[in-house]
Formats: structure tokens, sequence, C-alpha cells
């Protein structure tokens, strides 16, 4: 990594937060982190160059809690973000970090929300408000939020703002907080606008930008997936079952409780796999690299620095599971294959919003990263077969085969049929701990990525009319359901063009999220069609990365429940369940025949 700060506890955080850290695993600071959380504690401004994935959340998020004073039920931190699922996000993240801190409260304002929920939300206090430019101007102007309190102001993905038509916005908002805060602007990009504002509204601004140093790679064969249709465990075993020239692997992941849950699930699946990670002490290290060398062991899932230096010629794949956070640390996991003159295999897997990372590597690296189309069921069962007979093959080239070919013998006189049906029947045995066909569904090919797009709304897929003039009206109007209100939208293909219901809703949360590739309209349409719920009752529905939320009528029959249980997205089970987070905290006013929302359908399938 390219960072000498090796611990959390270097940058001056408190110890709830430090005890925070390491209870959701998380071992050392990114770059960006340890470069600007030491320069928010001292309470500088800050323009920090960096981009999703860097883990610039946690940059900017872990020094403004410090300040927070929990007592006081005021605003005391601002985040402005360019759209809804960023605020949603946002806010989330922080909310992870407040575990040990009783009664911190979050709260994201966003428009496309219900005013009254939110003006409920507003009045009972919040700690830090996440919110669209937008919004958060409507409540400053009808002074439903104040800022007298504020300590803290941060501008994240500035250039995405600017990009959407919200800078106006932003400087309006800028302008009315108090003279003394800290401010802190995140940017992956620096156009003259955005420099121009940080110049007016920062002050003595410290500029922290993770340089993405060029690098040269060694002839080692880079390759990327686009997660997408599928769960990334599942599209690993995949991979890791068809690569040729595959002896062991080496899995990079972000967090130490990732690296237990992930060996754990390998080893569940036959592989010799084991975590290596900073909790394990120096012996335990050496013990598992040593068994890597030995062939005890073919995976190891490992942290950045637990795997540093690591030196085992057989690993002939680095597979980057989750995305390291800059192009040094990819050069430097990649580089633990293809070592002494053997050949070596990279694999990262990149999720939809993180393709600007990749692009980033490759042009760091120079070297382009080819697209990995995942193996299909028929090549994993074509692969699985190949293999069976050769072990067959060599089964029958042994000594010793007299006896049991007298028992094939038997059985087939006995039961009356040929020596084949006994094969057959002893082959089926044979691949019981492991089928020979994989079941499920080949996932759809991911839409192809591009630079641009970053999974972030395109100008002209949003819809424009928070910059109208503000009316009562429209205030008035506020308590409609969410996608009929004005304001900032969510993402065109994440508004379903149906009218919100009205009435109790529940809110669920399922098992797939962007990163599976999923969209809304896939949502709502197995829904609609597993559980009979017309897509007009279906509310909100919050996409996140791995999982996501949909508002479902309450009172919902059980054979709708059933039907919802068994339902798949894009091939992967949803596992519909009761959400208990509740990032914006609200209960739905609306009131709502829910039996009737039901379609009369027959589930008997
Ligand atoms: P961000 O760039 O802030 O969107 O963060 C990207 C991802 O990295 C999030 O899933 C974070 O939870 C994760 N993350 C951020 N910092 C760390 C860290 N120091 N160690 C492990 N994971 C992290």
């Amino acid at each position: 990594m390219s960072t000498s700060v090796e611990s959390f506890a270097d940058l001056g955080l408190s110890d709830t937060l430090l005890k925070t850290l390491t209870e959701i695993g998380y071992e050392t600071p990114s770059p960006i982190q340890a470069q600007c959380i030491p320069v928010l504690l001292e309470g500088h401004d800050l323009i920090g160059m960096a981009q999703t994935g860097t883990g610039k959340t946690a940059a900017f998020a872990l020094p403004l809690m410090e300040q927070i004073d929990v007592k006081l039920m005021k605003p005391q931190a601002l985040i402005l973000t360019p759209t809804r699922e960023l605020a949603i996000q946002v806010a989330e993240a922080l909310q992870t970090y407040a575990k040990n801190l009783p009664g911190f409260h979050v709260l994201p304002i966003y428009g496309g929300q219900s005013y009254t929920i939110q003006l409920k939300q507003l009045s009972r206090g919040a700690h830090v408000i996440v919110g669209t430019p937008g919004r958060v101007m409507d409540h400053l102007e009808r002074k439903t939020l104040n800022l007298d309190n504020l300590k803290t102001m941060v501008l994240d993905e500035a250039d995405e703002m600017l990009r959407m038509g919200f800078i106006d916005d932003v400087e309006w908002i800028l302008e009315r907080t108090p003279p003394k805060h800290q401010t802190a602007l995140f940017s992956a990009t620096m156009p003259e606008q955005i420099r121009r504002v940080a110049q007016k509204y920062l002050v003595e601004p410290r500029e922290i930008k993770i340089k993405s140093a060029t690098a040269t790679v060694a002839a080692i064969r880079q390759v990327y997936w686009q997660v997408s249709g599928m769960h990334k465990l599942d599209a690993l075993t995949r991979i890791l079952e068809v690569e040729e020239d595959f002896d062991a692997a080496i899995i990079f992941v972000r967090t130490k409780t990732a690296t237990v849950e992930l060996a754990d699930k390998l080893s569940a699946s036959g592989y010799a796999a084991a975590a290596l990670n900073g909790d394990l002490n120096q012996q335990m290290r050496e013990r598992v690299i040593e068994q890597l060398k030995s062939g005890a062991l073919d995976i190891v899932i490992a942290t950045d620095v637990a795997a540093r230096g690591i030196d085992v010629p057989r690993v002939s794949h680095v597979v980057n599971y989750d995305i390291p956070y800059d192009t040094e640390a990819y050069v430097h996991r990649i580089g633990r294959t293809g070592r002494a003159g053997r050949t070596g295999n990279a694999i990262l897997f990149v999720a939809p919003r993180e393709i600007r990372m990749l692009r980033t590597i490759e042009r760091a690296t120079r070297s382009p990263i080819a697209p990995l189309t995942l193996p299909s069921r028929a090549d994993v069962t074509n692969k699985r077969v190949t293999d069976f007979k050769a072990k067959v093959a060599e089964v029958m080239n042994a000594e010793g085969l007299d006896f049991f070919a007298n028992i094939v013998s038997q059985i087939a006189e006995e039961q009356n049929v040929g020596a084949e049906e006994v094969a057959a029947a002893l082959a089926m045995m044979a691949q019981e701990g492991k089928p020979l066909q994989i079941a499920g569904e080949d996932p759809r090919p991911a839409p192809a990525p591009s630079f641009e797009r970053d999974s972030r709304p395109r100008p002209g897929s949003f819809d424009r009319d928070e910059r109208k003039p503000r009316s009562n009206e429209r205030f008035d109007r506020g308590d409609k359901p969410s996608f009929e209100n004005r304001g900032e939208r969510p993402r065109r293909e994440e508004r379903p063009a149906r009218s919100a219901p009205t009435g109790d809703m529940v809110r669920y949360r399922i098992d797939v999220g962007r990163d599976h590739g999923v969209q809304v309209k896939d949502i709502v349409g197995a829904i609609a069609n597993e559980a009979g719920i017309e897509s007009r009752f279906i509310g909100r529905i919050g996409l996140f990365d791995e999982s996501s939320t949909v508002e479902l009528p309450a009172g919902m029959p059980a054979e709708a429940a059933n039907a919802l249980k068994r339902t798949r997205v894009r091939g992967l089970p949803i596992n519909l369940r009761p959400d208990e987070g509740r990032p914006d905290g609200g209960s739905s006013e609306r009131k709502f025949d829910g039996e009737r929302s039901f379609k009369k359908k027959s589930f008997d399938r």
C-alpha cells in the first residue's frame, strides 16, 4: 500500500471509534484516510481528490464524528451529496461508525421523500444531516433546518454536483452557513468551477491527492469481471474451477471479517482455504504461508497488509475480490503471482460503480485489463466431467480392479441390467459430494461498462424541476407519495413509471443490489409477477450495493409472502424479509387497504 501509516491508532482517533473500526473489521487506513484524518482532526479545511472506492467516506466521517456533542441534539455537521442514493449510503456508513456512540443520530434528507416525514424527523433532531442540495436548500429557506451549531460541512463528489447542475444550490447553502466551521470538499476531478468554489469558501485548505503512481506490471494476464447477475462468491468458484493452470490463489478482500467469512465459505465448498489477516500473530501467519507453499492450502484470503511481501512461487492466481483503494495496492497485490519466472493471472472484480477505478488502474499501469466472460454452467459442467473422466481412467489403470469388476457383474446380473447402467449409478454416487452439474442459472451479460457512466445519473436523466422557484404550494403538496414529489428524483431507471401507493407500507430487505447488476425495474417486475402485487402498489425501492429495500403494502397474504420467498431476480434468490435498519428512520403515514392490493392469484405451482 502506498502509505506508511499502518494503524488507525496512529491517526489520533478516539478509543471509541478505534474500537468500532476493529469491530467492523477495518484493519488499516486506506491512503486517503491516512492522509485526511489527521488534517481534519487538527481542524483544517481540506480538498481531497478521491473517487468512490478509495475509502473517502470514512476519511471525512470519522473526524467529523469526533466533533459531535451527542448531548446537543442539533445539526452539527452537514454533508452534501449529489444523489439521494449517495446520501443514504453515506448516512448508513455514519450509522455503522456510530455503533458505539449511543444517542448519535444521522438523518438523510433528499428530494422525492415526503416532507411530512422529513419535518417530523428534523423536529426530532439529528446530529448529522446528509442531504442533496435542493432539499437542504428547501429546508433552510423554510427554516426547518437550522445550521447555527454547524461545526463541519462536507461537499462529497463535488464534481458530480457540478455536472448535475447543483453548484449554484451548493453555493447558496455555503453562503448561509455560519462563518466558523470546518469545510471539506471531496472530488474525483478538479474542474475550474470547483476550484473557484474551494477558493471562495474554504480557508487555507490543505490539498490531499492520492497519486496514481505509474507502475509497470510484470507479464501477468490481467482480466476483470464486472459484478453482475450473480453473487461474487458463486462467480469466484465458477472462475476458479475452470481457470487453466490453477495451482494456488491469493484472494484479496478489504476487511478482516471478510477474510474469515470467505475462508469459511470456500472451505465449506471443499477448497483448502484459510484466512490471513492482522489478527493472526507472526507465527500463525508464517504457518499459513508455509501451508500455501507446501500445498496443504490452495487458497489464502488476505487483507493488503497481511499479504505484504508474500513470495510463494506456486501462486498461479491473484483475485481482487474487493477492488483495491489505489493503483499501488493493485500492483502490489498482483505482484504476488507470476513469481520465479512462472505465469501469473490476476482477476479483478469490479462493481458497476467502481468502473472509474478500473480505468485509473489501467491508465496508471499502462496495461489494458480485459473483460472476463464468466464461465457458463455448461463450461463448469464440461470441466468437471473432463476431470471426472480423467480420474476414472486413472483408477482403471490401477491394480486390483478385479474384485470390483466382479461386484459390478453381480449387480448387473441380479438387477437384470447392463454394466453401463451399473456404472452410471456408481458415477452418480461418486459425484455426491460435488455434483458434476451445477445448479442455478447463467446470469445475463452485464451492460458494457463506460468510463463516464459510473452508475451516476446523467444530467439528461434527471428531473430538474428542483431548480424552479420554490413555492408554498410545492411545500404543501409535500406529503404526496414519494415518486410523485417534485425535487430531486432518483435516477430515471429507479423511478417506476407509476404513481406511488398510498397506505400502510412495510419495508423489506432483499439480497440483490447494484453489485449484481440489478435495476429497479427487475425488482418491480419480479415482485409483480411472483406475488401478484400490481406494480402501482409497490412503494419506494432503495438500491444498495449488495442488497435493496422495497416497500410493500401491509397485510401481505401468506401465499404472496411464500411466493416471494421463492422469487429470484437476475437468477439470485431475493430472501425477502422485513427490514430492520431504516436509514430515513421514518414510518410511513399512509393508510392502505393491504388485502385489496394483492391480486387474486393462484400460487400453487
Ligand atoms: P468509499 O470509497 O468511502 O465508498 O468506501 C468503499 C468501501 O471500502 C466501503 O465498503 C467501505 O466500507 C470500505 N472501507 C473504507 N475504508 C476501509 C478500511 N480502512 N478498511 C476496510 N474497508 C474499508
